[in-house]
């Protein structure tokens, strides 16, 4: 069906001519034509295509995640294509992008990238978008990643956990922040910088000591060497693209307004486990809830909350990262040992709009921090992340006052394991459409996987 329309009493979209980035939920009808938003009318109007009404059921843009870590090729035993973008149409996202880790090839080189594109063949349900690597040894491949079509590049500032992909130090960064530049596309920086004088701290199997043994000045550390970074930049006439990727220290918000107040171009996004779980009710020995930079104290949440409000936070991603339920060590609970990452793909817009319903935010704001700022910032803004006329025909269904408990059997990503597992939560994606296809109903996926790969330079 290439001619069709949508219509509810309540759609999120722009209707303003300039695409200005303001959207607003009004009763409404969208057309869509050869997979495009042909046009926005009054909710009713009488057309000649079919007309879906989805009644009071709530029309908003499809997500755009920007930070998912899907490991095809190489690591399929802990994630692949094809079940992580099932998990992300079930849970409404239209559009991701892919981490360059933890894959084999680490994507860091043209070839490698090739290969990922290889990959994807006939296994994406949703769009998805990749980001390239930039470690000490490939900064005089980057130019050639990027005219590749990767949509930005990734480093770490400590330790990634994958051998192949080691991290960066100043010197590095200094030598790709003026090819990032050129190119116009974020650096992304996994910002825990090891300042020693914690590493005498044991792990047990008290989810506290692990919380210690990653304390909130690795991350303000890293995150103010960034800023003098993006400084540097600026004042070289570069002024590279900074992004701070899973925000956790709350500590780090001043550097982050100071950088922004500064005409930096510094961003930050924060994910949905460091929003919505609180380390003192994180019970001993449950591996599953172990990520990097660690959650941390309720209070500490709050304030994140805060920034997310008051613009300091840019916008909020899954930071999907599975591996396998023996890496995860959760028979033995070893926190020390298990993999840090947390899996939650599809519960994303559920487990934030639960809280954020309750401190006031709406679902036009959902859509602002899960939609269109993520495709803004990753360069997809010309194509997606709004329901307007000339996007891509992108849409979830949701219900916002449906009530139910996460558990196991709902998940589609590879394997069925979740720290949201018993969580009751409020709001229920009912239906995902990708570039006006149909691609999930109810808990079932319908026909073949026809997700595209977003190539910079061929969107
Ligand atoms: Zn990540």
């Amino acid at each position: 069906m290439s001619h069709f329309a949508l219509q509810s009493k309540n759609v999120i979209v722009n209707t303003h001519s300039v695409n200005n980035g303001i959207s607003e939920m009004i009763a409404a009808c969208v057309e869509v034509k050869n997979e495009l938003i042909h046009a926005i009318h009054p909710y009713g109007q009488a057309l000649t295509c079919q007309v879906i009404d989805y009644g009071e059921q709530v029309i908003m843009p499809g997500l755009v995640d920007s930070h998912v870590h899907i490991n095809e090729p190489g690591r399929t035993e802990w994630e692949g294509f094809n079940t992580a973008t099932q998990a992300a149409a079930a849970g409404g996202i239209t559009a991701l992008v892919d981490m360059p880790l933890n894959c084999i090839p680490v994507t860091t080189t043209k070839a490698a990238f090739q290969e990922k594109l290889t990959a994807v063949k006939d296994k994406l349900w949703v769009d998805c978008g990749f980001w390239g690597g930039v470690i000490p040894q490939n900064i005089n491949d980057l130019d050639e990643l990027l005219n590749a079509g990767v949509l930005g590049v990734k480093s770490f500032l400590i330790d990634s956990g994958i051998a192949e992909f080691p991290n960066v130090e100043a010197k590095d960064i200094r030598a790709a922040m003026p090819i990032l530049a050129k190119h116009d596309v974020p650096y992304l920086i996994h910002a825990e910088l090891d300042c020693g004088s914690f590493n005498e701290v044991v792990i047990t199997e008290k989810y506290n000591s692990f919380l210690a043994s990653r304390p909130k000045k690795w991350e303000n550390e890293a995150i103010s060497l960034m800023v003098d970074m993006a400084r540097e930049s600026k004042n070289k006439g570069d002024n590279c693209k900074i992004h701070i990727v899973h925000l956790s220290s709350d500590e780090a918000l001043a550097s982050i307004a100071e950088a922004k107040s500064e005409g930096l171009r510094f961003s930050a996004e924060t994910c949905p486990h460091y929003l919505t779980i609180a380390s003192e009710s994180i019970p001993d020995g449950k591996t599953l809830f172990k990520c990097c930079p660690p959650i941390r104290e309720n209070k500490n949440r709050e304030h994140l909350w805060q920034a997310i409000s008051d613009g300091r936070i840019d916008f909020i991603v899954s930071d999907h990262s599975p591996c396998t339920p023996e890496l995860k060590h959760i028979d033995t609970g070893d926190i020390e040992k298990a993999w840090g990452g947390i899996s939650a793909l599809q519960f994303g817009l559920p487990l934030i709009w639960t809280e954020a319903k309750a401190r006031g935010f709406s679902l036009v704001d959902m859509a602002r921090l899960m939609s269109s700022e993520t495709a803004k910032f990753a360069g997809l803004d010309s194509i997606k992340g709004q329901i307007s006329v000339g996007l891509h025909a992108d849409f979830l269904v949701f219900d916002p006052e449906h009530s139910y408990e996460i558990t196991n059997e709902m998940i589609k990503h590879r394997h069925h394991i979740t720290p949201y597992a018993g969580r009751t939560v409020t709001g229920q994606v009912q239906h995902t459409y990708v570039r006006g296809h149909h691609v999930y109903q109810h808990d079932k996926f319908i026909n073949t996987p026809i997700g595209k790969p977003l190539l910079k330079g061929q969107l």
